[in-house]
């Protein structure tokens, strides 16, 4: 599938920091890539086009888009691979009460998400792909599995054993009684009748009256969610990659069930390097989600005038393992800070531009600092100088790094 629109990214004079990310298996910053000069492998689950991206989302793409832009800025190339759930229950159930086609519903979410990409300057994946266009891919994974031993069917319907890989619970590290109780609450089925153990998950689902099929060697129906990014990173990144990414509602069962399907079909151990989580966003003490109707959208604000800039240092202004809630001064003070750069830059001269560059690349590669990085920019914002290049110098590394064009 078609992406978006590539912002222009400068490159930035001065040496560059090697990043280090928080990683959930392990519980500790890793550095990654391991070894410079690599290409960097990054898999970022996507949306699933029933609704407009909510700031939840707008937070989890601009991080990953910042370690797209640290990992260029060290050198690396970067393979990005970002897929589409573009058939699950969610957009079935949205498209029945709302009249739409399913096909429509989905490609016009899409599109308003490829603008709110662009306006917000997200770095757009190298592969963007949906999961009705990789149906082959998916079933051969499923065969894959079959071959391994890791599937029975309950009913018509296919699902993976989690015993057969020694190593499940690895990613989230929860207990069984935390991991039951939130594959119940996000998608799971723990309480069908004929399933072995109550975490297996669905790999097939078969046609169902009524509902969209396709068909495959085990009969017609639709893939089940966490298979469909297993085969989907495999194929365009293969094992191993460097970073797993996307809301830490998503650790489980989501990257669990992807990193164990992986590890079960091909014999081969981790999945990714690193698995890394941005946390949620709320509003009014409450999760930012459709089911609650609490969502601030990225296009209604920015069709009803704000600046994305400012809805991005908004994001910026919190860091990514921290939850935090919405808020319409965070917005008010985000624009306030935006006008001070715009200002700052504009004058000709400044305190030292290298000294700020430095310090932004030492916040940002330090588990992504945003907060240290943009208080380094307020700092020589705030302050007077006479290097007559710190001005196109620091614009070009709020751009290049933040990503925030001024
Ligand atoms: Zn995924």
């Amino acid at each position: 599938m078609q992406a978006w629109t590539k912002p222009e990214i400068p490159v930035v004079p001065g040496p560059a920091r090697r990043l280090r990310l928080y990683d959930t298996a392990s519980g500790g910053l890793v550095e990654v890539p391991p070894a410079a000069g690599e290409t960097a492998r990054m898999y970022v689950c996507g949306i699933t086009p029933y609704d407009a991206t909510h700031m939840g989302h707008a937070a989890t793409y601009v991080t990953f888009d910042l370690i797209n832009r640290l990992w260029r800025d060290a050198g690396h190339e970067v393979h990005y691979t970002q897929n589409i759930t573009d058939i699950d229950d969610p957009l079935l159930e949205r498209a029945a009460a709302t009249g739409v086609d399913w096909k429509d519903l989905a490609l016009s979410e899409i599109q308003l998400f490829r603008d709110d990409m662009t306006a917000l300057r997200v770095i757009p994946p190298q592969d963007y792909v949906g999961v009705v266009e990789s149906i082959d891919l998916v079933t051969s994974a499923v065969e894959d599995l079959q071959r391994a031993g890791a599937v029975y069917s309950v009913d018509e319907d296919l699902y993976f054993a989690v015993k057969a890989d020694p190593r499940f619970g690895e990613v989230s590290g929860y207990d069984v009684e935390t991991m039951r109780a939130l594959f119940a609450e996000r998608g799971g089925d723990p309480d069908r009748e004929g399933k072995r153990d109550p975490l297996d998950s669905l790999l097939w689902r078969a046609e169902r009256p009524g509902e969209p099929s396709w068909e495959s060697p085990f009969g017609p129906g639709r893939p089940g969610w966490h298979v469909e990014c297993s085969a989907i990173a495999l194929k365009h990144l293969g094992m191993t990659f460097d970073v797993q990414g996307g809301g830490s509602d998503l650790i489980f069962p989501h990257h669990e069930m992807s990193a164990s399907g992986a590890q079960v079909a091909t014999g081969e151990h981790p999945f990714a390097r690193a698995y890394v989580h941005q946390a949620m966003v709320g509003l009014d003490g409450e999760k930012m989600s459709k089911s609650k109707g609490n969502l601030v959208l990225v296009s209604k604000e920015r069709l009803g005038g704000t600046d994305p800039m400012a809805i991005r240092l908004v994001l910026l202004a919190h860091h990514y393992r921290t939850d935090w809630f919405w808020t319409a001064s965070d917005l008010a003070e985000a624009q306030e800070r935006l006008d001070v750069w715009r200002g700052a830059i504009s004058r000709g001269s400044g305190p030292d531009g290298a000294a700020v560059v430095d310090a932004l690349r030492a916040a940002l590669t330090n588990d992504l600092d945003t907060t240290a990085a943009l208080a380094a920019v307020d700092q020589w914002a705030d302050s007077n100088g006479d290097d007559t290049s710190a001005s196109s110098l620091v614009a070009q590394a709020v751009d290049a790094l933040l990503g925030i064009k001024l």
